[in-house]
């Protein structure tokens, strides 16, 4: 079982910020800003492709609810929604999650140098995504 099903089932004691029938959401324990959540659905999907429309739609629900309380409560102006899919793209537990990820400031934000397209390579890619 994978580390996030363990906490669903209560095998790693873990309090949640929120839960429904389909979701679950606890605080990180390794905090970008402290009340970084985690949000999964309940069920052992490993990414989003496998997630089923209808989960996702009550993960990104959840996700706004706690958002707006972390936003109420906690008394942040701002949050970063991060989904890291895939190995390549940082994901450790392969329990599809989003994170919520608290704002103070712009300034806290690493974001990777964005690249340039050549002359024709934006409609190549476009092409592709279209075909
Ligand atoms: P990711 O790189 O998107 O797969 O992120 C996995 C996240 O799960 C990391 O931010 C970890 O800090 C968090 N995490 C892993 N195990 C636990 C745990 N037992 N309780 C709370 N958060 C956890
Ligand atoms: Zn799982």
């Amino acid at each position: 079982m994978c580390i996030f099903c363990q906490i669903i089932a209560g095998e790693i004691p873990v309090k949640p910020v929120f839960e429904n029938d389909q979701v679950f959401a606890f605080l990180d324990h390794e905090p970008m800003n402290f009340g970084h959540v985690l949000v999964l659905p309940r069920n052992h999907y490993e990414n989003i492709e496998e997630t089923p429309v209808e989960v996702l739609q009550a993960i990104i629900a959840a996700v706004k609810e706690i958002g707006l309380k972390i936003k109420d409560k906690l008394d942040y102006p701002a949050y970063n929604v991060i989904v890291n899919n895939g190995p390549e793209a940082g994901q450790k537990v392969f329990h599809s999650h989003w994170h919520i990820t608290p704002r103070l400031d712009v300034g806290e934000i690493i974001w990777p140098p964005q690249k340039e397209y050549g002359p024709g390579e934006m409609e190549e890619i476009l092409e592709k995504l279209l075909s």
